[in-house]
């Protein structure tokens, strides 16, 4: 492979691919600079869903790309409105031909990690995929065939991000959510990270015991002098009404 040196005068480094002539240090440097053109990213983006839709993983695309796969799912689920020329030019210069890969299932692992989460702050299925602009039959079919189209999940992806992290209109969802052992997303590190093992479901804490301002032991000593409540409150240092409705709670 032929390789050049870097544009920047007296530069020793190589010129990186797809960074049009440049080493990687002067293009991240002109990048600060301003001075590197950004490229719209939305055609890029419509290319991936394309690609995903075919069947490539996000490592697949970021294969012959100046990036990683985690760069390519960020430009889908980050709202990236600009995205380097390298990494444009290289991801829109990919065939659109079907792959084989293990997009359907690590797809569909994410989105009932998705559901889930969604269920665990009371966003109902039906709801989720009128957002989504599906219908509930598509999430039935995703569960009985184990597989689905990258549409339905990018849709799913979509809602999730707006949504997960806010409370739902259902308490029953909720309820029913952590009765399954739904975890919320906020317990994954990474909810997309397929290897995260699935978080243990927090117990939720048990009711703090009341801690009674009043010491009950030295109460009953005084009661036993022939003291009343008045004098009694006053020698522990707390007002009458506060041993009144103490006690009232004690059941004493
Ligand atoms: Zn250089």
């Amino acid at each position: 492979m032929k390789t050049t040196k870097c544009k920047w005068p007296k530069c020793m480094s190589e010129a990186r691919r797809g960074m049009a002539g440049w080493c990687s240090f002067h293009y991240r440097k002109r990048h600060a600079m301003g001075l590197t053109k950004m490229t719209d990213c939305a055609p890029v983006k419509a290319h991936i869903v394309k690609l995903r839709e075919l069947g490539w993983t996000y490592d697949q695309i970021a294969e012959n790309c100046p990036c990683n796969g985690e760069t390519v799912r960020m430009m889908l689920t980050q709202d990236y409105k600009k995205v380097h020329p390298p990494i444009g030019h290289a991801i829109l210069s990919l065939p659109l031909v079907a792959r084989d890969s293990t997009r359907q299932t690590d797809d569909l692992t994410v989105m009932w990690r998705q559901l889930d989460a969604m269920a665990f702050m009371g966003w109902p299925q039906h709801v989720v995929c009128k957002m989504a602009g599906i219908t509930p039959t598509r999430i039935k079919d995703a569960r009985d065939r184990g597989t689905t189209s990258f549409s339905t999940i990018y849709a799913i992806d979509e809602v999730f991000r707006k949504v997960a992290y806010r409370q739902g209109p259902s308490e029953r969802t909720r309820t029913l959510a952590r009765g399954r052992g739904c975890v919320s997303v906020m317990a994954w590190n990474d909810i997309y990270d397929l290897n995260e093992p699935k978080p243990k479901l927090e117990k939720p804490p048990a009711a703090k015991k009341r801690i009674s301002r009043i010491p009950w032991d030295d109460v009953q000593h005084l009661r036993s002098l022939g003291l009343d409540d008045e004098e009694i409150a006053k020698k522990i240092g707390v007002r009458p009404s506060t041993l009144r409705d103490s006690r009232r709670h004690k059941e004493v």
